[in-house]
Formats: C-alpha cells, sequence, structure tokens
C-alpha cells in the first residue's frame, strides 16, 4: 500500500477527497489533489488544505495529474472510469484505487461493509443503533455522513467500524477486507456508470472477494442476484427472508423476526412492533439483526431500536398533514426499486409524483405497481414523458405533467381529496433540475408546509 514519500495524487475535490489528502499528508505521502472544475472564487475545502500543506488544483489537465512521478491516483467515487486521467494511470499501470481502500488500510478496527442497490444508509444507521444501544462501541461512517478516512482517528476504544458502501467506492478497492459484510439487494441501476449489470454485480462483489470462513456474509435470500454473490465468495452466510425460513440467519415465522445460529434458533420480536412501514424495510430490519447479531448486539436493544425507529430523513419520510391530506418525501428514491417500495408502503391509493434525471432506463417494472397503488401520476422532469407513458400503460387516468417539484406539489393539492395520501417517491436521480436529492426533497418539504 501507500508508503511515506509515495508521490499520491488525488483526483476530485469532494468530501472524501479531502478526508483522503488529509490522511495521506499524516502517513507522510506527497500528496496533490486535482479538481477538474474552474476554481471557484472561494472553496473552504481548498483553503483547508492548502493550509495543511497540500496544494490544490482546479481546471486540472491529464498531464498534471498523471505524470512520470506519480505512483498512485486516488479517485472521487463519483469520477468515471473512462475519465482521462484514469485511463492515463490504468494505461502507465499506476494503481487506481478509492479513498475507503486508502482508509482501511490503515484502520486499526473490525471493519462491518454494507451495500447493496437500496436500503443502505436506513440499514447501517439501524446497525449503528443496535451496536450502540448494546453496549458494543462502534463508529458509523463511509458513504453516509462522514467519510471512512476521516474515521480513522477516531477508532480509539470502538470494538467496530459500521461501512454504508457504494458499488462506485466498491469498484475501486482490491484489498479491503470488512469482518462482517453485507449485501442487501441488487436491481438494475446506476447503468450510465457502470455500464452494464455485470460489472454492477461485480463491483458489489467486491465486498466479499478477501473473506474467508472466519468472516460474515450477510446476504438477502430471496434476490437473485445476491444469491449469485453468495455462491462465489468464501465467508461464512447469514442469510435473511421474509419468505422462507432460512438454515442460518434472519427469517419470519408465524408474524415473529426469529434467528437461527449455529443450530439455535431465538425468537427477536412480533414483526408487528416494528415501526418502519412496508416489505422492504422488513427486509432492511432482518439484514440489520442480522448484522447486529454478528457483530455482538442483543436481541433486547435490537427489539428496543426496531420498534423506535421510524427512518431517516428523505426516506419515506412523513412531512405534514394539509386538508386531512399526508405527505411523504421520498427524495432519496433515485431508481425504480426504490419507488416500488414507496408505492408498495401504504394500502391506499397513491397521489403519485415522479421524474428526475434521464439515465436511459425504461421503468417497465413500475407498471403493475402504478397499476395496484397508483390513482393519480404527477410527473416532471428529464423522464416526465417515459414515466407519462408507463402511467398510461398502468391504466392512469389522470396523468399531470409539472415543471418541477413545487409544481407538482400545487398541482396535487389542487387534485387531493380528503385522505388521500401524496408521495414524491422520484425513481430517478436529481440532478437534471436539483444539485441533490436532499435538496429536491427540502424544496417539496418547503412546498408543502407553504401549502
Ligand atoms: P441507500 O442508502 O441504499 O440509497 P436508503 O436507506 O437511503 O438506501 O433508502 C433509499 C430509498 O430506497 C428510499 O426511498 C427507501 O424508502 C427505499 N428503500 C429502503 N430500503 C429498501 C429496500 N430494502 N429495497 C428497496 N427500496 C428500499
Amino acid at each position: 500500500m501507500i508508503k511515506k514519500e509515495d508521490r499520491v495524487s488525488v483526483l476530485g475535490l469532494g468530501k472524501s477527497g479531502v478526508a483522503a489528502a488529509k490522511l495521506l499528508a499524516k502517513m507522510g505521502a506527497k500528496v496533490e489533489v486535482f479538481e477538474q472544475k474552474k476554481a471557484p472564487s472561494d472553496s473552504p475545502e481548498a483553503i483547508e488544505l492548502q493550509n495543511l500543506g497540500i496544494p490544490v488544483h482546479f481546471g486540472a489537465q491529464v498531464d498534471q495529474i498523471v505524470h512520470e512521478q506519480s505512483d498512485w491516483l486516488v479517485k472521487n467515487p463519483g469520477v468515471p472510469y473512462h475519465n482521462p486521467a484514469i485511463q492515463r494511470a490504468v494505461e502507465r499501470s499506476i494503481p487506481v484505487i478509492t479513498e475507503v481502500e486508502l482508509a482501511s488500510s490503515v484502520l486499526d478496527v473490525p471493519i462491518i461493509g454494507i451495500t447493496g442497490s437500496n436500503g443502505k444508509t436506513t440499514t447501517t444507521t439501524i446497525v449503528g443503533e443496535m451496536l450502540d444501544k448494546s453496549g458494543v462501541p462502534a463508529l458509523v461512517a463511509g458513504n453516509i455522513g462522514r467519510a471512512l478516512s476521516d474515521a480513522v482517528e477516531d477508532t480509539a476504544g470502538k470494538k467496530w467500524i459500521v461501512t454504508e458502501l457504494s458499488s462506485f467506492q466498491l469498484k475501486g478497492t482490491k484489498t479491503f477486507h470488512p469482518q462482517i459484510a453485507a449485501l442487501l439487494n441488487v436491481v438494475a441501476a446506476h447503468l450510465d456508470y457502470h455500464q452494464s449489470l455485470e460489472d454492477y454485480v461485480e463491483s458489489k462483489a467486491k465486498l466479499f472477494r478477501n473473506l474467508d470462513k472466519n468472516d460474515i456474509a450477510v446476504f438477502n435470500f430471496d434476490n437473485d442476484l445476491c444469491r449469485k454473490v453468495a455462491d462465489l465468495q468464501e465467508g461464512t452466510i447469514y442469510w435473511f427472508s421474509i419468505k422462507e425460513e432460512v438454515d442460518r440467519g434472519l427469517f419470519v415465522r408465524d408474524g415473529w423476526m426469529i434467528a437461527r445460529m449455529n443450530g439455535e434458533e431465538q425468537a427477536i420480536m412480533p414483526l408487528s412492533e416494528i415501526a418502519l412501514p412496508g416489505d422492504k424495510n422488513l427486509e432492511n430490519a432482518l439484514a440489520a439483526a442480522a448484522i447486529s447479531l454478528a457483530a455482538g448486539a442483543n436481541k433486547e436493544a435490537i427489539r428496543s431500536v426496531l420498534q423506535s425507529f421510524t427512518g431517516v430523513e428523505h426516506r419515506l419520510e412523513y412531512v405534514s398533514t394539509k386538508n386531512n391530506v399526508r405527505y411523504y418525501n421520498d427524495s432519496k428514491a433515485t431508481n425504480a426499486g426504490a419507488a416500488i417500495t414507496a408505492l408498495t408502503a401504504f394500502s391506499e391509493p397513491l397521489i403519485w409524483i415522479g421524474g428526475g434525471l434521464d439515465r436511459g432506463v425504461d421503468f417497465q417494472e413500475l407498471v403493475p405497481f402504478l397499476r395496484e397503488h397508483v390513482k393519480v401520476a404527477i410527473v416532471y422532469g428529464e423522464t416526465a414523458s417515459i414515466l407519462a407513458d408507463r402511467a398510461n400503460d398502468a391504466g392512469i387516468s389522470k396523468i399531470v405533467h409539472a415543471t418541477d417539484v413545487e409544481d407538482a406539489v400545487r398541482h396535487a393539492s389542487k387534485i387531493a381529496t380528503d385522505g388521500d395520501i401524496v408521495v414524491l417517491s422520484p425513481a430517478c436521480a436529481s440532478w437534471d433540475q436539483y444539485p441533490s436529492f436532499e435538496v429536491r426533497g427540502s424544496i417539496f418539504k418547503q412546498a408543502v408546509h407553504t401549502l
């Protein structure tokens, strides 16, 4: 791995780039940060790094980023592999890694790694709370909140570091070795970045490549692609399933959550006590319980956390009731699979708001769920017309085109009648109109509050 005096280029001045650069400087590497965007008038991140003696270059060219003396390239997870600087590094056999790989090479606590297409933040947050409540000291980091490289210096006294990992982050790993690794589900998403489903599945599978039988691998028994990955790795498997009683792991019997580990069964809790709505959240709850039990949590803590945990902001978050119409913000639903979660979480027919960045998917899988759960579809953004086509395929008679999320809320409030539910669950990324799903969700909430 990276040694003192190695010359390292960090590509991308994001949160992970800043954290990686600071860690590299502490390790004694000669680090420089390159941002391909033009210099802004002020950049607090750049100033912070420059004050630490780390050069930051804006509008950087390939020749500056990768040159004769380069030993390593640490890339922001969002930079695609077809980026010219990455290609140049690959041509010259300069190793390209992501920040989590760097951080894990210096971490001195065991890692819990959680990935999947959907439910990562929810599950990671729940695992953190279950361990905390069980008195098992753990730190939560990764794709969630704080970069792993930043958490490295805070591990004293901790038993675990619980990390949420995206496929973007995992793609740049080789030596990353969690002691407990979980794959929640795999659905076709992020295909513009990964180019093929195989590539996407492969990057998720990287989480498991260094596991041996002393490590625990948690997989969704009900998801075919998860089972495929499970077959290809060496860790000891804990399954979770909402459909079948598994040999080892977490499952459901007669309305109860049951854990079967080392040949023994424990009844954890009745499902009716779980605060989060919907089947997908039940999967998250089972996964979190499996991971936490493997990490030393106790059954009482697991039960108590699942009774009180009502969700993370922008994930099927209840916003307000106006004129006896309930509004939910699920802005984090950036693909069809996540939107299906929202559509199926309620028994009432919904007024659904969807739309956003066009990634070239056709949304066919939404059709049966639109048919069964949606009475009015309000569409906006780049995908408005394709989503309108799917709503039409589903036989929805009222389809409204809105200009943006605020306009969609206005339409929804006019259409809704007593007892209706309005859900923003876009099924698309936000970047055609909004800088992030958080901004999109906050604008939605604001629009609801000002109705
Ligand atoms: P991630 O971190 O993987 O993006 P989140 O926990 O932030 O996942 O949830 C993202 C979206 O996916 C939300 O809209 C949420 O309601 C939905 N969701 C949560 N868990 C699941 C799941 N297991 N399967 C499908 N959708 C889910």
